[in-house]
């Protein structure tokens, strides 16, 4: 089975997703396996990384817009080409293992919904398989 979840988002934010990822791994019954987040859009993504610090997500988001910002030679129409960059860079999924139940992570680490061009209502897909 494929969960999905939705989030209304920002311009451009990083959204600390865990807590439903593991409430998707609990409603799947699978103790040991692995957990993959996918998100179907093409100017998002998913990532790993600190939960602690909220100046880490800030860090990433200002790294990304350095090098990635809108440029005038961009030929994509939309004028959000910035964006769908920073989704194929960063990626559409991620993973993780699934050991007695909880999902297997770092203590700082968390996973994120990342938002390049909001806001819109977005959505993510957990699936867990047993392994
Ligand atoms: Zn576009």
């Amino acid at each position: 089975m494929i969960y999905t979840f939705s989030i209304n988002t920002e311009k451009e934010n990083m959204y600390d997703i865990t807590k439903n990822v593991q409430k998707a791994v609990d409603e799947s019954g699978v103790k040991n396996g692995i957990a993959v987040v996918y998100t179907p859009h093409t100017t998002a993504a998913i990532t790993i990384n600190e939960n602690a610090d909220k100046y880490v997500v800030m860090d990433i988001l200002f790294g990304l817009n350095t090098f990635l910002h809108n440029r005038p030679e961009f030929l994509h129409d939309e004028g959000n080409s910035s964006a769908h960059l920073k989704s194929s860079l960063v990626g559409c999924s991620e993973q993780a293992f699934v050991e007695e139940g909880k999902l297997v992570l770092g203590v700082w680490q968390s996973f994120f919904f990342c938002e390049f061009d909001g806001p819109r209502t977005r959505k993510y897909m957990v699936k867990v398989i047993e392994c």
